[in-house]
C-alpha cells in the first residue's frame, strides 16, 4: 500500500488512463476525488467504484475556471483533511490538418490540455505549500517529444505541459512540492479498444515492445511518482510507451 492515508485529486478520472489511476490510487490506500466533464460520466465511473465507499467521490468542475478548481481542492481538504497528490490528466486530442484547422478549436485544446493544467497546478500548490509539501503529476504524451503528422494543437499542448512541469519543479522544489509528468504512448483506452483488431495490429507493429500499452501499466507510473519511492524525483517526464517514440 504505497499511498496509505494520502489524498489525491485526479482530473479526467472517469475513464481511460484517469480511471485506471483512480483505481490504482484507491487500491494503494489513498482517498480520491475524480473529476469528469459531465455529471453523467462521473456517475458512471462512481458506479464502478462502490467497493471503496467514502474514500472516493466525484465532481465535474470547469477545469479552466480558477474559482471552481479552488473549490475542488477545498473540497478535498474539507472532506479528507488535506491534498497530497494532484493529477492533471484531463485532455482531448486533435487530428485536424493545418489547412483546415479552425482557430476556435485551437483555443479549445489550449484550454482543456494546457490552461487547465496551469490552473490545477496553481490551486494545488497554494494548498500544498501551506501543508508543507505535495506531489503534482501532469499527463503528457509521447507526441510531446516528436510531434505528430496532423492535429498540431495536441502536441503543442503536450510540449507546453512538459515545459510547465520542468519549470514548476524548479519553482516549487523549495516548498517540497515535486512536479513530474507521465508521457503515455498508444494506450488501450475506449478509443483504441473500439478499433478493429487489424488496425490495432498495424499500430502495434512499429512499437519495439510490439503492442499497445494497458491503462494499468500507465497508472503504475503515476503510482510510482506519487509515492515516496520517488521522493527525490522531480521535473521528470516518465515515458510509458514501449519505446514507441524512438
Ligand atoms: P479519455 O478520452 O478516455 O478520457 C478523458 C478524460 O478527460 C475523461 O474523464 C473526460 O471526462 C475528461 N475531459 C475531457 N474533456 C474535458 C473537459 N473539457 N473538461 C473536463 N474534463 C474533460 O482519455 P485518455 O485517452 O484516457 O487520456 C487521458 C490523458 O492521457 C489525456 O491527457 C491524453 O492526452 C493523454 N494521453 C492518452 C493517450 C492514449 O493513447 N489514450 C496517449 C498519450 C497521452
Amino acid at each position: 500500500m504505497l499511498l496509505e492515508g494520502k489524498v489525491a485529486i485526479v482530473t479526467g478520472g472517469t475513464r481511460g488512463i484517469g480511471l485506471a489511476v483512480v483505481k490504482k490510487f484507491l487500491d494503494n490506500g489513498a482517498s480520491v476525488i475524480l473529476t469528469g466533464s459531465r455529471q453523467a460520466t462521473v456517475d458512471k465511473a462512481m458506479a464502478e467504484l462502490t467497493e471503496y465507499g467514502d474514500r472516493v467521490m466525484g465532481m465535474c468542475p470547469d477545469l479552466c475556471d480558477a474559482a471552481q478548481v479552488a473549490d475542488l481542492v477545498e473540497t478535498a481538504v474539507k472532506k479528507y483533511g488535506k491534498l497530497d497528490i494532484m493529477v492533471n490528466n484531463a485532455g482531448i486530442s486533435a487530428r485536424d490538418s493545418l489547412y483546415e484547422y479552425d482557430p476556435d478549436n485551437f483555443d479549445k485544446i489550449l484550454d482543456v490540455n494546457l490552461k487547465s493544467v496551469f490552473i490545477g497546478c496553481q490551486a494545488a500548490a497554494r494548498v500544498m505549500k501551506v501543508q508543507g509539501g505535495g506531489v503534482i503529476i501532469n499527463t503528457s504524451s509521447m507526441v510531446s517529444i516528436y510531434g505528430q503528422p496532423a492535429g498540431c494543437g495536441y502536441p503543442a499542448t503536450k510540449f507546453a505541459v512538459n515545459g510547465m512541469t520542468k519549470s514548476l519543479a524548479r519553482e516549487l522544489g523549495r516548498d517540497h512540492i515535486r512536479v513530474n509528468a507521465v508521457a503515455p504512448g498508444v494506450t488501450r483506452t475506449d478509443m483504441v479498444a473500439a478499433l478493429p483488431k487489424e488496425i490495432v495490429e498495424r499500430i502495434s507493429a512499429p512499437i519495439p515492445l510490439g503492442r499497445v500499452g494497458e491503462p494499468e501499466e500507465v497508472a503504475d507510473a503515476f503510482l510510482f511518482l506519487a509515492s515516496d519511492m520517488a521522493s527525490y524525483v522531480t521535473g521528470e517526464m516518465l515515458s510509458v510507451d514501449g519505446a514507441a517514440q524512438t
